[in-house]
């Protein structure tokens, strides 16, 4: 079959300031990666814009329609939280990360694609159902699970996060969803400050697993099959991955002590639970080197596995 490869040089336009982490520079580190020999199988797709309808199924109808209004003249930028702005590309930029998500979500169920990584920014698990937060705009992951439930007629979908900060809006998402299950493995303290072991969701589907600073690889690998087995109690129909790479122990905003090896490691354990079929979409991760050879490692085993069952 194929693994295929979502992304768009829109995602190269949002621009949320000088100086911030979350710049264009990470998404062209990752491209610059995977130019490599070791990715030439994949099929590279252009990520579609996700449209409001989609958008609503995850957000507010009145969040949704006060982002589409709130995309600034070029050359100037708004703010929505201390951490997140929006340029003249921002509004692209996230429609296409959430459509990419989406289209990742029919390459695999369609039979297109046995696998799909969507690599766009900006990230999406601290966007919450009503407000912009922590570099994001839209859910982009829980746009794409509920886009699932709603055209290919599956009823349960687990969203499974190790990017380092808690995907406090996944949480809210998924809190009153007994359909939604959500595991995440993430450093405590840190932001945004959820994600405690006893936020479990109205229906058992919130799982938590947070680590300690200066957490290495075998703390996280506990706690990850700990997140799967709860997964696998939960029953999924699909599986997508909020993949973010900032636990790395050089990525600047955390002090968890991963390496590229974890991340391959997460990639093959998901895709033994997975039934399948996975879709990762990014999120963090912002040391450019850790963040494109992570990448890089996470999506080897995922190619390596696609080729193997031919
Ligand atoms: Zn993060």
């Amino acid at each position: 079959m194929t693994v295929t490869l979502f992304t768009h040089p829109d995602c190269l336009a949002h621009d949320p300031g000088p100086g911030h982490p979350e710049r264009p520079e990470r998404l062209r580190a990752i491209l610059a990666a995977l130019d490599a020999p070791d990715f030439a199988t994949l099929d590279r797709r252009e990520a579609p814009l996700a449209d409001a309808a989609a958008l609503r199924r995850a957000h507010s109808p009145a969040y949704v329609e006060a982002i589409f209004a709130a995309a600034p003249p070029p050359g100037t930028r708004v703010t929505l939280d201390p951490d997140t702005h929006m340029s003249a590309g921002s509004l692209d930029a996230a429609r296409r990360a959430a459509g990419g998500a989406m289209a990742a979500v029919d390459a695999v169920l369609s039979g297109a694609a046995r696998h799909a990584f969507v690599a766009t920014r900006p990230p999406g698990h601290h966007a919450e159902p009503g407000q912009a937060m922590g570099f994001c705009l839209f859910n982009s992951v829980v746009v794409a699970a509920l886009h699932a439930r709603a055209a290919h007629g599956i009823a349960r979908v687990a969203v499974i996060d190790f990017d380092v900060h808690h995907g406090n809006g996944t949480q809210a998402m998924a809190w009153d969803d007994a359909d939604l299950f959500y595991g995440s493995t993430h450093q405590m303290p840190c932001y945004p400050g959820t994600g405690a072991a006893e936020e479990r969701g109205a229906f058992g589907t919130v799982l938590n697993e947070p680590l300690p600073p200066g957490a290495g690889g075998a703390t996280f690998r506990a706690a990850f099959d700990a997140v799967l087995d709860g997964m696998r109690a939960f029953g999924p129909e699909l599986v997508l991955v909020s993949a973010g790479f900032d636990a790395h122990r050089d990525d600047p905003l955390a002090s968890l002590m991963l390496d590229e090896t974890d991340f391959a490691w997460a990639a093959g354990r998901l895709i033994e639970v997975s039934g399948g079929h996975l879709v990762s979409v990014l999120e963090g991760g912002y040391d450019l080197d850790a963040l494109a050879a992570s990448v890089a490692a996470y999506l080897r085993v995922i190619i390596a596995q696609d080729a193997e069952h031919g």
